[in-house]
């Protein structure tokens, strides 16, 4: 396939790489001075549209996806597809399909669970909304890029996917975090911690594969001093997107709500930013009852 690719950042260029070690054409273009191997980078964003049959966008947030959107979709031939793996809010994806409709594109919204380590492995999760038709036609590239595709249903349906995972993920790994300073506090041992939770009924992912606990479990960033990983302001994007989309729909989500405050204090007060998501345990550590 001819794949323009946009936005070659960290999650981006290993995406893009993959996809040309696999054998597909792939062009590309970022606003910033960026090279990847195997991927020809172009003048703009249109030149990308203009020769390929997917456009992928791997972009920071969805104003600038609705931008480039509007500078790519109409220089698309039709039938082709634009397949958006940024973390956006719903109403953006809804409305970049919305924009594709009128020009015969199919969009599909597919953002990805995994991080960076997931990009260049390949092993990524995309949640997948819009035209089935569509999510057949890139199944191999979602192949290629990852080890698992869901079709969600219709456009924003991958976005609403990513954004209720990612509130899960927020408020467990703040209940681990919170439940091991506590454990600290009581005299219980960390390890013996694990052993119990993560074979009980708290066991989660947060827990058992991502442990904010320093040399407890499988590897992961609180090995590595709470080096991201997933980053606690990437966190925090993700939750506020929850939020949103909460308040748009009437929905109540008090647990959501504050892991999103807390996380906002965390990186705005409390030194958080730029580092793990999981760094929220050193943070518990040091903090009294108020
Ligand atoms: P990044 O900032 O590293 O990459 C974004 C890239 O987009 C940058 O290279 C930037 O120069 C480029 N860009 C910005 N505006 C542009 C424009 N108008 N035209 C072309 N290129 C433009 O971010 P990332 O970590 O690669 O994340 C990308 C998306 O993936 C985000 O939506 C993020 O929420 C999501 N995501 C990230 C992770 C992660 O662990 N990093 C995990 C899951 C999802």
């Amino acid at each position: 396939m001819r794949i323009g690719f946009i936005g070659l950042g960290n999650m981006g260029a290993p995406m893009a790489h993959n996809l040309a070690k696999a054998g597909h054409t792939v062009f590309g273009f970022d606003t910033q001075n960026v090279s990847v191997p195997m991927v020809d980078q172009l003048p703009s964003a249109r030149d990308c549209a203009e020769k390929a049959e997917v456009v992928i966008t791997m972009l920071p947030n969805g104003k600038i996806l609705k931008s480039v959107a509007d500078q790519t979709i109409k220089h698309m031939k039709e039938g082709s597809i634009f397949l958006d793996c940024s973390t956006v809010d719903v109403a953006s994806a809804k409305n970049v399909a919305e924009i594709s409709d009128n020009y015969k594109i199919i969009a599909l919204d597919a953002p990805v669970s995994g991080g960076i380590g997931g990009a260049k492995e390949g092993t990524l999760t995309f949640m997948v909304g819009g035209a089935k038709k569509g999510f057949e036609k890139v199944k191999k590239l979602f192949d290629i890029m990852g080890q698992k595709a869901v079709h969600c249903g219709v456009s924003g349906n991958g976005q609403s996917a990513k954004i209720c995972n990612n509130m899960i993920l927020g408020a467990t790994m703040i209940a681990t975090c919170e439940a091991f300073a506590l454990a600290d506090k009581l005299g219980l041992d960390r390890q013996a911690m694990f052993d119990v939770v993560s074979t009980s009924s708290g066991y989660s992912w947060s827990m058992n594969a991502y442990c904010p606990a320093p040399g407890i479990g499988p590897q992961a960033p609180s090995d590595n001093d709470y080096i991201p990983g997933f980053s606690s302001d990437l966190m925090l994007k993700d939750l506020t997107l929850s939020q949103l989309a909460a308040e748009d729909v009437n929905a109540d989500t008090p647990m959501g709500e504050l892991a999103m405050k807390l996380y906002k204090t965390f990186i705005e007060k409390e030194n958080g930013s730029g580092k793990d998501f999981s760094a929220m345990l050193p943070r518990f550590e040091k903090k009294a009852r108020t």
